[in-house]
């Protein structure tokens, strides 16, 4: 078949090329983008140039990537999830910590217990995923936290209970056939009748930097292994031709970075306080402290001097760039260890891990990787910051739903989009569809067009003029020319 080239395992690389371009318009008009945000749990930011992660590379080659992240405080891994999909502080969305007491409800939440899928702890605010459906879109979770529980009196249209054994290959997979517009039973229906905004959560390379220490050279193994995971999630998307179909677009974070712990940086409170006047709620290093009813003078004080390794505030005392004080649920007094140390009861409490997270998320070392690409963002571009709040209304600009309030500034981010442009959430939600993006889209296929047909035109010019490169050439048709 003229234009073709064996040299591709006998595919034929233009002939593809020109179904992809007859047939993408097809595929695509009028539908609505897609977006999937990936977290790979504790990936801190300069992981992706520790060891060779070739995906990473070619995700930052393809599309964008954010030097520093700036999270938000306490930099813990149920409040930065639920902060990436709500664009609100953790005092705004209410999942302050990990482990959480509600005085208002006199209820403990835990995200090792079945509290953390009682609606009311997430009750603060609404999730893109439900903001999403709620404007006609289908969202879809996998393991992000909070994705299982029922928010708003609503779930995601397509969901998996939380279950940590689940490979992170299943949970790819099962992802993509929901993007795929796949449903049980029925096989493949449509893609435009698939999930458009897919949240899909890994635990690594969280657990093992606390186990080993993000300094210990044996989590280079670790790093290359998310890479290779990154990998799978490329292949499968582009196995079902998601990876290239110009409404698709991933982006790929974390909720925090960490930091390598020291068996001799460690405070133990009972050298200050006796257990009796207090409960400790959070753990290290950032510590929440319930003084017993009237005692939150002497625990203050027999605290705010005590170690020069943390530092002890009152709840209305903690700084305002935290974002941090105005919830119930944010303890009386807090304690917040400097980098590396630990705030333990005693040594027979702890510390039992090398690695943490949870310190001031100005520290480069809490900070989460931020890649990015798809038709939406711009090609090979290095933006140097951002905060982790302003991901929600960017989130929400790509795919045209309007968002609830929240801390964010898409301003702030503008410049990783293709194409920068102001929001248009004022204009009918039906008319989801962008005319920016059909441009978009007109072009590129427009240039695919022109340059298949000047590759074939010049291919065939430049094999009649060097007859010295015959022995190149494997295609039959053009070698009877050649001979000729
Ligand atoms: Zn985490």
């Amino acid at each position: 078949m003229l234009g073709c080239s064996s040299q591709r395992g006998g595919s034929c690389y233009l002939g593809w090329l020109l179904t992809l371009t007859l047939t993408l318009p097809l595929a695509t008009r009028g539908a609505r983008p897609k977006l999937l945000l990936l977290s790979f749990d504790g990936f801190r930011w300069d992981y992706v140039d520790r060891v060779p992660t070739p995906n990473f590379h070619a995700l930052m080659e393809e599309g964008s990537i954010v030097e520093q992240v700036e999270n938000t405080y306490i930099t813990k891994t149920f409040p930065d999830h639920y902060t990436l999909v709500t664009g609100l502080h953790a005092e705004t969305h209410g999942i302050v910590g990990n482990e959480m007491y509600d005085p208002d409800l006199n209820a403990s939440f835990s995200m090792e217990t079945h509290s953390a899928y009682e609606p009311r702890w997430w009750a603060g605010a609404e999730p893109l995923w439900v903001t999403n459906q709620k404007q006609g879109g289908r969202s879809g979770g996998v393991m992000w936290p909070g994705s299982d529980v029922e928010i708003g009196g609503a779930y995601p249209s397509r969901y998996l209970p939380y279950n940590a054994s689940l490979s992170f290959e299943r949970r790819v997979e099962t992802m993509v056939a929901w993007l795929m517009g796949e449903r049980p039973g029925e096989g493949v229906r449509s893609v435009q009748g698939g999930v458009d905004f897919g949240v899909l959560y890994w635990e690594e390379p969280d657990e093992s930097g606390h186990n080993l220490g993000p300094e210990n050279p044996l989590m280079d193994a670790v790093i290359a292994d998310i890479d290779d995971k990154l990998g799978f999630l490329r292949n499968e998307l582009r196995k079902m031709g998601l990876y290239l179909l110009p409404i698709v677009n991933l982006i790929v974070t974390s909720d925090h970075g960490m930091t390598q712990l020291s068996k001799d940086k460690v405070i133990e409170l009972d050298q200050y306080l006796d257990r009796d006047l207090y409960t400790w709620v959070d753990k290290s290093p950032v510590v929440g402290i319930l003084p017993r009813d009237g005692k939150l003078e002497e625990v203050y004080s027999a605290l705010v001097e005590a170690n020069p390794n943390m530092v002890v505030y009152r709840r209305e005392q903690i700084p305002e760039r935290l974002h941090y004080r105005h919830n119930n649920r944010i303890m009386p007094i807090i304690i917040e260890a400097k980098e590396g140390w630990t705030i333990t009861q005693n040594r027979t409490t702890g510390p039992h891990m090398l690695g943490n997270h949870g310190y001031d998320n100005t520290l480069p070392s809490m900070h989460p990787v931020l890649v990015a690409r798809g038709p939406a963002f711009r090609q090979d571009y290095v933006k140097s910051s951002m905060r982790s709040v302003d991901l929600y209304p960017l989130m929400c600009h790509i795919l045209s739903v309007r968002p609830r309030p929240n801390n964010g500034s898409l301003a702030r981010v503008m410049d990783l989009l293709s194409e920068p442009s102001p929001p248009t959430h004022s204009t009918p939600l039906e008319g989801r569809y962008q005319p920016s993006f059909a441009t978009a889209l007109g072009v590129v296929l427009g240039v695919v067009m022109v340059t298949v047909f000047l590759v074939v035109i010049v291919k065939q010019m430049t094999l009649r003029q060097l007859p010295s490169r015959q022995s190149e050439m494997a295609q039959p048709l053009l070698l009877e020319e050649l001979q000729l």
